[in-house]
């Protein structure tokens, strides 16, 4: 498949759903209607089969290696580094780190700048819709250094306070850390005047990528961002891999993240020196065949395209958006005017739990519970909400199925 337009209205949902084998199964007697791909997406038969060829074919530890597999090997897991370079728009590949997730890629850099750059007084600026994992990794730095963690405040719509951000940044602030498209609302950041914001000040910026990576071409450079995190789960790829994207110029002077194999350049027990990149921060064996199934996910991201893959899912959102919007009772939790795929909502007098029950008999998939963002939960005064999420492989059939079955809900509860 070559490249598609934005005005390509025909894109392909059938042909794309039979790319993912997990789809096609029936739950509880009903077709699956999966619809948590905020927590997981499913996994196209290119990533399965790459997968497997490697373990069946392929395995050997890598570097270091003088004999052909384990040299394939390598070059497999370096060939998968240049291209999550590439669909990230990295300046080179050794800016790209393999991380077990978005989460690992978050503490690495906590770790590692927070803890060189961070002292008694400094600040670390994130925002109130941050996922738990953008938030405890900086309260831990925070805590140990003495430093302080300012939270930009979010509006009824859930969207970042640009100025309360802007007025937040001072001497003090080491790092902005900011999520790109929350988990929970779907909201859209501004990213790209938020790292204008800070670097007008000198201030470093990381981006947490782990919702947007999957919905929208993300380009690194243009972001003029100092780090982005995504996780290869949510990109169509497997679990336990992800990346972390860093400016060269800050991941060189980082120190190591954890010692151990194929970060080192030597050892002796005097003084052991380090790799180079991205190897510093890459201790023990990696997750060999999961960087090369990530690689073979992005592959397929890139092949589907996110032209298509944007205008589908916007045309899915607008969809339920409207459809959900017809059920009474039923509350957004998440309406501002920059969002992708997320419909977060709450059914007046049933809680959260009980909505995913129901549809859950019904074969339909949703999440309900605090998203690991319970701030946003406090701020909207919920203990909960119910969470639909779309991907690429859904469809306005299945919109409906969700519909019939929050009617149901209804049916139940009263
Ligand atoms: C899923 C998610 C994370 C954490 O991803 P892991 O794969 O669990 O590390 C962080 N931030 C956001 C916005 C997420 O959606």
């Amino acid at each position: 498949m070559s490249k598609v337009t934005i005005d390509r209205i025909d894109f392909d949902v059938r042909s794309i759903r039979k790319q993912f084998p997990l789809l096609a199964q029936s739950v509880r007697g009903k077709p699956l209607v999966y619809l948590d791909n905020a927590a997981t997406t499913q996994k196209p038969q290119a990533v399965l089969d790459t997968l497997s060829h490697y373990y069946a074919a392929g395995n050997a530890n890598i570097h270091r290696g003088v004999y052909a597999l384990s040299q394939d090997a390598t070059q497999a897991y370096e060939g998968a580094r240049s291209k999550v370079a590439k669909f990230l728009n990295a300046a080179s590949p050794t800016e790209i780190i393999f991380t077990r997730n978005a989460t690992e890629g978050i503490n690495l850099v906590a770790q590692t700048f927070g803890r060189s750059m961070v002292a008694a007084g400094d600040e670390v600026v994130i925002s109130e819709m941050e996922h738990h994992s953008n938030i405890v990794p900086w309260q831990l730095l925070c805590e140990e250094k003495g430093a302080k963690l300012r939270v930009a405040p979010i509006n009824d719509d859930g969207e970042l306070i640009l100025d309360e951000l802007a007025a937040l940044l001072g001497s003090r602030t080491r790092l902005v850390s900011i999520v790109h498209m929350s988990n929970s609302l779907g909201t859209i950041n501004p990213v790209r005047r938020i790292v204008d914001l800070a670097h007008e000040r000198g201030i470093p910026v990381l981006i947490d990528g782990s919702q947007a990576a999957y919905h929208m071409a993300v380009d690194v450079r243009a972001l003029d961002c100092d780090f982005y995190v995504v996780t290869g789960h949510k990109l169509y790829g497997p679990t336990g891999i992800g990346a972390l994207y860093g400016r060269s110029r800050l991941l060189n002077d980082m120190p190591p993240y954890q010692g151990g194999g194929d970060m080192i350049s030597s050892v002796t027990f005097e003084q052991t020196t380090y790799n180079e990149l991205p190897h510093k921060f890459e201790a023990g064996t990696p997750h060999i065949a999961g960087a090369i199934g990530l690689g073979a996910a992005v592959d397929f991201l890139t092949e589907v395209g996110f032209d298509a893959i944007a205008s589908h899912e916007r045309r899915l959102l607008d969809y339920a958006t409207g459809m959900l919007s017809e059920l009474p009772g039923l509350r957004f939790i998440g309406t501002a005017r920059e969002k992708a795929s997320i419909l977060s909502f709450v059914l007046e007098g049933v809680h959260p739990h009980d909505v995913g029950t129901v549809v859950d008999t019904e074969g339909v998939a949703i999440r309900t519970g605090h998203h690991c963002t319970q701030p946003v939960m406090d701020r909207f005064g919920v203990p909960a909400t119910a969470r639909a999420s779309l991907a690429m492989y859904n469809t306005t059939d299945e919109i409906d199925h969700l519909v019939s079955a929050l009617s149901k809900v209804r049916e139940v509860f009263g």
